[in-house]
Formats: structure tokens, sequence, C-alpha cells
């Protein structure tokens, strides 16, 4: 379900003075949504069609640095700016912000009139253009985990020291842990509910004060949206309440890490393309060569699965994180699993993306894959039976971000898919954030070494 106010409605709502905000957000390299806030009456009656940001918005790192180096934005061509055209079908009420609207914007070259391509809304539109070319419609869900803590973002200002998991234990599946947190959680789903988000469940998960949402599978570009807006919610939801969370795949070595695991299926004519009750496991021959090609290329794209320094460290053997990029139906150890077997429901679901994507590259890298594999009739390899986390002479998930980026800036698939503009963009990016771990003495190192180096 994508937005749920037409500029009609809006237009309706302002004058019984139910809204007077818009919030007009683009979607940035990390996947924050950023942008302005409009007086509702002025984007009704005239900056629906466009606004304009700075173009560095897809050319700066997690602290808005402008990053040296990128081909699109640069000092010797001026940072310029980039159009910004709200995407209209993503209107929506969000009741959890009093009185506010949002609606998602698409980034537009003002000299070509082209969405700019390095943009993750373009980017990930690009490849369902492809699918929907193929004559599939892809169908994906994001299971979104994170943490939540008792201490204010403001408090933690001086330093991410002394916090508080909101609960004292392991709170997986747990109803009564859970009631106690019902204050920030009923507010989230309510709220995303009103927003046209179709929430099916939240639950505790496999720590102190972690936490899971998941959201009705809806077509890739919705569920992308979708994501970005509930990681927004959440945020700003709990911040409300004194509260914080964090998305980071792995906040602390001794805790599990938060991963955003992705359910797919791809639809012909409103049915599924992925069931074949007779053939192994229920799997047609479509989604047999769509789960070979996402393993053949799950090195590649893993630096859109993983972007971080530190989402490599959530790839721990025995906390339920893969770290072979196999498939198995119904076995947890592995980075794929196919789900729904026998039911019109049947999915791959890939484990390997964190709490830290940017849902659009994600989403958009692995439909790459997926495609890739179906156009060259891939053959899907035997399933990976039992423990895989000890199993040899299998296919790794790279070990680092630093890996990761030379195996996407060798991508044949990807460059082909996305461009290679895209694709040097997105290695320059992963080369930063290796840059700036290199560079940067931490806490760790100080602790161990200051004394007794
Ligand atoms: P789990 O066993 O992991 O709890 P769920 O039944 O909760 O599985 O489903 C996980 C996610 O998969 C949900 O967000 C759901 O909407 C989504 N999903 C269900 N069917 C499909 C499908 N055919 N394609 C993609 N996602 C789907």
């Amino acid at each position: 379900m994508p937005g749920n106010l037409t500029l009609e409605g809006l237009r309706a709502a302002v004058d019984r003075d139910e809204i007077d905000t818009v919030l007009v957000a683009a979607v940035d390299m990390q996947g924050r949504l950023m942008g302005k806030r409009f007086h509702a009456r002025h984007f009704a009656d005239h900056g629906w069609h466009e606004t304009h940001c700075c173009n560095y918005l897809l050319a700066v790192d997690m602290e808005m640095t402008p990053v040296p180096g990128y081909a699109s934005a640069n000092w010797q061509r001026g940072y310029g700016d980039y159009a910004v055209r709200p995407d209209l079908a993503t209107l929506r009420r969000i009741p959890w912000a009093p009185g506010a609207a949002l609606v998602l914007a698409d980034l537009v070259d003002h000299h070509s009139g082209e969405e700019v391509a390095i943009s993750p809304r373009a980017i990930l539109k690009r490849q369902v253009a492809r699918a929907r070319a193929m004559g599939f419609e892809p169908m994906m869900a994001t299971e979104l985990e994170f943490y939540i803590f008792d201490n204010s973002y403001e408090s933690l200002r001086g330093g991410i020291a002394g916090l508080v998991p909101v609960s004292g234990y392991n709170e997986d599946y747990h109803l009564f842990q859970t009631a106690k947190e019902e204050g920030l959680m009923r507010a989230v789903r309510n709220g995303l509910w009103g927003a046209g988000i179709p929430v099916e469940n939240t639950k505790g998960e496999a720590d102190a004060g972690q936490h899971e949402i998941n959201i009705r599978y809806s077509d890739a570009l919705d569920t992308a949206d979708g994501h970005a807006i509930v990681k927004h919610a959440v945020k700003e939801i709990a911040w409300s309440q004194g509260r914080s969370v964090t998305f980071m795949a792995k906040y602390d070595h001794r805790r599990a890490g938060s991963s955003a695991h992705v359910h797919q299926s791809l639809w012909a004519g409103g049915q599924p393309a992925f069931l074949a009750p007779g053939e192994g496991h229920g799997m047609s021959p479509t989604m047999q060569h769509f789960l070979a090609g996402q393993l053949a290329h799950a090195r590649e794209i893993a630096a859109f699965l993983a972007p971080y320094v530190n989402s490599y460290k959530r790839f721990t053997v025995g906390m339920f994180a893969p770290t072979k990029a196999v498939w198995s139906s119904d076995n947890r150890t592995a980075g794929f699993r196919v789900v729904g077997e026998g039911t019109r429901g049947i999915r791959v679901e890939c484990r390997i993306p964190g709490a830290d994507i940017n849902p659009y590259l994600c989403l958009a890298a692995l439909l790459a894959a997926g495609l890739a594999g179906i156009e060259a009739r891939l053959p899907l390899e035997p399933e990976a039976k039992g423990d895989n986390y000890h199993a040899d002479g299998v296919r790794e998930i790279p070990r680092s971000l630093r890996e990761a980026a030379d195996l996407l800036a060798g991508s044949a698939m990807l460059r082909s898919a996305f461009g290679s503009d895209v694709v040097d963009h997105y290695v320059h990016a992963a080369r930063w954030e290796v840059a700036e771990m290199d560079r940067v003495v931490t806490d760790f190192e100080l602790a161990r070494g200051f004394e007794r180096a």
C-alpha cells in the first residue's frame, strides 16, 4: 500500500486545519530521509511540483562530510543542485507527528530532466522496470531488527557509554517483557498503520532490548519506501519518549546483531512465479534460476547488504547471523533460506542484510543478481544441509568491507545492471568508510594499549 493521501485530500485536510506541515524527503546513500518541512498550504499550492537540494546529499558520509573524489559532486563542479520531485503516490499522513504529512521525492538532474542515476530510489526503480520488462512483479518484505535503550539520544551526546537496554534479558518472543515496552511499540505500530504502512506484528528479539518489526510484503519500491519510513518513525517516536534506538548491525560484540532479512518472490499475472508443486522443494525453474543468481553473485553484492565496516562484525558463528552464502530450506545457518514451501507464499529469504542497509540499494542488488540468474538460466546448486557455520569449502560471505568493495568494483553483473558510474560511486563510498576506520583511533585500541603497549 503506497501513501494514503491524495493532493486533493491534502488540500481538504489543510482547509480543515488538520495538516499544516508537509515533510518532503529524498533518500540519501545511507537510507536516511533528507529534505525540508513545507508549510502545507505552500506545498499544496506550489511546492508539490518541485524543490531543490544541494547535490552533496549523494556525496557525503554519515557525518555529512563532503567526501572528496566523487565524479557526481565535488568542489571543481561547485556542488550544484538536484531538483527534488515529490512522488505524490507516496503522500501520507504521519500520525506520530501532529499536523504533518510526508511525501518521498525523487532526485532529478535539472539539466537533463532525468532521475539521478546514483540516487538509491532511481537505482531500485530501474531494476523493478527490468523485472517488469521480463514479465515479473518483484514482491518483497524486510524484517527489521533494532535495539531500544532507556537512555535518550541527548544523554548520549558526550559519548555512547552506560547504555541501558530497555529489557534486562533476552526477550525473544516474550510477551511479558514486551508488555513493558508497549508505550513505544504500540505507538510505532499504530503510527505506521496510520501512515499507510501495514504492520503485521512486532516482537521481542534474541537479546536484551532487541525488537523486530514486520511489515506486510509489497512491491519492491513500496517495501523500500516503507522500510525507510519505518526506521525514521521508530527513531522519532522513541526520541519523543526520551528513549533511543539503534539500527547498527552490531552495536556490541557480546550481543546479537540486528538484521534485515529480505523476503522475495516474483509474480506474473497475479500468480506466484516461484511456485511449482511437482518440482524439488516446490520451486519453479524461475525460482531456481533466481536463487542461483543470488548465490553466484552474493559476494559481489555484499557491499549493498553490509555497507559499513561494522556490518561485518555481525557475521559471527553461533549468533544466528549467517557466515556462508549457501541455500537451505528452513535452516537458519544459511545465508539464503527457501520458505513457504508448497504454498503460494513460497519465497527466498536472504539472511545476509543487516539492519544498517540502505533498503533501496539492498533490494536493487538482490534483484539484479536474481534477474541475472534467470537471464543466464543458472542451475541451482545442491542444498547445503546441517550446520553451515562449520562447513568447509563453501562460499563465504566477505569478511570485511574492504574485501566487499573490491568484489563490488569487479562485478561485471552490477556494472551491466546499475551502470559503471553507479558502481564506481558506491565503491568509492565503501572505500571511504574503510579509510575512515583505518585512520581513526578507537576506544578499544586505547583501552588495550594505552598502559600496556
Ligand atoms: P517468519 O517465519 O520469518 O516469521 P513471516 O510469516 O512472518 O515469516 O513472514 C516474513 C515476511 O515475509 C513478512 O513481512 C511477510 O509479509 C513476507 N512475505 C510473505 N509472503 C511473501 C511473499 N510471497 N513474497 C515476499 N514476502 C513475503
